[in-house]
């Protein structure tokens, strides 16, 4: 190695940049370089952010809520959120920079070397990436038909150094919602072998048809359920950085300690604006959800007449299996890449998620946008 090449750790070698956020920054700089690109990539709608949760932080900047605050969040947001758990109560919530800082920090404080968290595929991207960030291993697992969770193949796939099972309904990529027969079937299984269930519910607030079942309520060992959340998708405020996570609290004072040394506490002000969105009238998640099931539809015709395409029936993502469609030797990166390039359309490609063979279709932007970029995917194809 040459003296001043930048040197950096093991660690980090291990990983390689989120491809979600990659594509995202690729589109951005195509249309700054004036190309007229849409974007079914982004993993957000395009709704604004409700303005009771606007007001409420103006308010709290306003007042001067911006010093540093209790680590493990404000006690009136931690009361708040412990309602919708029965028997939690503010000890029971940590909040957190997202639900992506949660689940980092949730690997770290359960993975010693070597660890192994079972989780189904495909996957969100970061998952994989800070089981290893923290010295575990990630095992990953089929899923059956449609994308559902098989709890036979988890069970098949527990060694005695498993210490984790995560599962993500609804699912990003894929829109499935498990039925509540295969989390039964897991949570009894993470009971049974005295493993901890990460159950992620980001996406918890967005199901068309088929009712989430939150994790907690089926377990019959509730104190290694661990539960994440988010604010970023439920209310529309990605940028504000705002999740959870409900658990015992063992789990919450360990990922507390982690936290004091970490980030601290998050944004004062932020967690205001979040105290209001589950104060104000939810009709308008209702309401959003229900335009969702709307676009789900319109952008599941339309994928159809290309790939074929399992119904998701939650988030706002479809993940049709795109290899009839590729030409000798390409990938669906491949077919990713060219479709941003001809068709200026951005997608992110199955192997983001390790589904390769798919592209992930996110149908957050309205009818017209969704209707010409598939448009201008047709024409290419
Ligand atoms: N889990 C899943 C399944 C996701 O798709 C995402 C990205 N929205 C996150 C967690 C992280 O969300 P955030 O950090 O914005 O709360
Ligand atoms: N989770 C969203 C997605 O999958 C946002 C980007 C990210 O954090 O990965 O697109």
């Amino acid at each position: 190695m040459l003296k001043d090449e930048p040197h950096f750790s093991r660690r980090l070698a291990a990983v390689s940049e989120s491809k979600t956020t990659r594509i995202f920054a690729q589109a951005q700089e195509m249309r700054r370089q004036g190309r007229e690109i849409i974007s079914l990539a982004v993993g957000e709608p395009d709704f604004e952010t409700p303005m009771p949760i606007i007001a409420a932080t103006r308010q709290a900047l306003t007042a001067q809520h911006t010093r540093y605050g209790p680590v493990p969040g404000e006690p009136a947001l931690r009361e708040r959120l412990a309602q919708a758990f029965d028997g939690y109560t503010a000890d029971n919530i940590l909040v957190t920079n997202g639900a992506k800082q949660a689940l980092y920090s949730l690997f770290q404080v359960l993975c010693d070397p070597g660890d192994e968290v079972i989780l189904a595929k495909p996957c969100w991207v970061s998952f994989t990436e800070q089981i290893v960030l923290a010295g575990g291993r990630p095992v990953l697992v089929e899923t059956g038909e449609a994308f559902e969770l098989d709890p036979e193949r988890i069970r098949r796939a527990i060694t005695p150094r498993t210490r984790a099972i995560l599962i993500n309904s609804p699912n990003n990529p894929t829109g499935a919602v498990y039925k509540i027969e295969a989390i039964m079937a897991t949570a009894d299984l993470a009971a049974e072998r005295g493993l901890y269930l990460i159950s992620d519910e980001a996406y918890h607030a967005y199901t068309f048809g088929r009712p989430h079942m939150p994790a907690l309520v089926v377990s019959p060992d509730r104190a290694r359920v661990v539960t994440v959340r988010s604010f970023s998708k439920h209310y529309n405020m990605t940028g504000f950085r705002l999740g959870y996570v409900a658990a015992d609290k063992s789990v919450i004072q360990a990922l507390s300690r982690l936290q004091s040394h970490t980030t601290g506490n998050v944004c004062t002000f932020a967690q205001h604006g979040a105290l209001a969105a589950l104060e104000m009238d939810q009709g308008i998640v209702a309401e959003r959800c229900a335009e969702l099931q709307r676009r789900r539809d319109l952008a599941l015709a339309r994928t159809r007449e290309l790939f074929p395409c399992t119904a998701g029936r939650g988030a706002f993502y479809l993940f049709p299996d795109v290899r009839g469609r590729l030409r000798n030797g390409e990938t669906s990166a491949d077919l990713a890449a060219r479709l941003l390039d001809q068709a200026g359309v951005a997608l992110v490609p199955g192997e983001a998620f390790h589904g390769p063979g798919h592209i992930r279709i996110s149908f957050g932007t309205g009818p017209e946008t969704l209707t010409r970029a598939f448009d201008k995917i047709r024409e290419v194809l």
